[in-house]
């Protein structure tokens, strides 16, 4: 069957889904040769790339294994990502040991064709958890678990860093990523400048210590946060704190499998596959997480894509759309935080059965009375494998 008329059927078998023109969707970039579904249902120009930004080695001193040269090919070649992030534990590695990081992720970008993320992991497990700072100029030197100087001298001082991340969040810990003091509730200069540079939280992470390089590796004890599978109860509690964080993947690697320990992967929307337009999608949070290493997943409000923030009239149009070559959806879900920031966390609005490998879902929904934010969630296999997508915020 023509891909339009298997998706026309698709989207048919989808009880709930009203048709409504929610504005371009992207597929017209993903795929090669002729495309009318993608020319029916409109284009974007983006494309979705894939990769991780969260991984460790063995050299200048990191915990991992292996050498920046042998990550770089081995994720480029082995694993075929587009993009790759070594995070080296800032603490671990020396000076001169981020200078030779940030060289070798310059000599191995091609645009086209590979993307190295320069990166580094500040702070320690026991001391407010674990961030990803990216591209800064230098290491930095805060001591681990000095918050206050982080987000009140480090990072203003750093307008080069191009967008930080939350690492397998744990909010039982009440400094969690420097805990309320520093979080968008207590706005201050400190939480303004963090607000404006913290774009993403790994949903997905590890397993970092999987020796295997069959994509077969759960999430261990560690990665399971609270609901026991994944970071989504833990998203939800941060996203309602008033972060407005993208959603990321991670595999966390210690090993030297770099994108083939899990599935996991960050899924990025970009017009190409180039340094600048991948950061510029990290801090647009046009990012999905999926334990999926090829499904493409979109999401839009009003026409504008995941991640945007954006004013909205008494209805809010929804568009959430999903492709893979190979693997089965089993549903769609789309949650929201209708009161904001506080009060209640994100809940699940609307779900829909798929059973198919593609799938369109685009209907209307009442905007809040005054802000919220929603995000979509795919459920497939066998109910133990999810993407979601970033939010979109809304204010009326
Ligand atoms: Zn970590
Ligand atoms: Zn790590």
């Amino acid at each position: 069957m023509p891909r339009a008329s298997r998706l026309v059927a698709g989207t048919v078998l989808l009880a709930v889904a009203a048709i409504v023109g929610c504005g371009p969707l992207p597929f017209a970039a993903t795929v090669s040769g002729p495309d009318e579904t993608a020319t029916a249902l409109g284009a974007t120009g983006y494309k979705a790339f894939f990769g991780i930004q969260h991984t460790h080695v063995a050299e200048n001193g990191d915990d991992g294994q292996g050498t920046l040269a042998e990550a770089y090919a081995y994720a480029q070649n082995k694993a075929k990502l587009d993009f790759l992030g070594i995070s080296s534990h800032s603490h671990m590695i020396t000076d001169a040991g981020y200078a030779k990081m940030k060289l070798a992720a310059q000599q191995v970008t091609q645009p086209g064709e590979f993307v190295a993320l320069l990166a580094q992991e500040w702070s320690s497990i026991s001391k407010g958890g674990h961030i990803n700072i990216f591209e800064a100029n230098e290491r930095c030197p805060v001591p681990n678990g000095d918050w206050a100087t982080f987000y009140t001298n480090w990072l203003p001082a750093h307008p080069e860093v191009a967008w930080a991340q939350f690492n397998h969040p744990h909010p039982t810990n009440k400094l969690e990523f420097g805990g309320e003091a520093f979080s968008p509730v207590a706005p201050g200069p400190a939480a303004v400048s963090a607000l404006s540079t913290f774009s993403a939280m790994a949903l997905l992470n590890g397993p970092g210590k999987y020796e295997g390089d069959d994509m077969r590796g759960q999430p261990d004890e560690w990665d399971r946060g609270a609901n026991g599978l994944n970071y989504e109860e833990e998203y939800k509690e941060f996203l309602n704190r008033g972060w407005r964080i993208g959603a990321v993947g991670d595999q966390d690697n210690h090993v030297k499998n770099w994108g083939l320990a899990s599935p996991t992967r960050t899924g990025v929307w970009a017009t190409s596959l180039t340094k600048t337009n991948l950061i510029a999608a990290f801090k647009a949070r046009r990012t999905y997480a999926t334990f999926d290493p090829n499904l493409a997943f979109w999401f839009s409000l009003d026409g504008k894509p995941m991640g945007s923030e954006i004013k909205t009239g008494k209805e809010i149009a929804v568009a959430i759309q999903a492709k893979d070559p190979d693997t089965v959806f089993t549903r769609i879900e789309l949650y929201g935080d209708t009161d904001g920031m506080g009060g209640r966390p994100a809940s699940l609005i609307k779900k829909v059965a798929v059973g198919k490998k593609s799938a369109t879902w685009s209907f209307k929904i009442p905007a809040p009375t005054e802000e919220g934010y929603y995000f979509a969630k795919l459920v497939y296999g066998d109910g133990t494998a999810w993407a979601w997508t970033s939010p979109i915020w809304v204010s009326r």
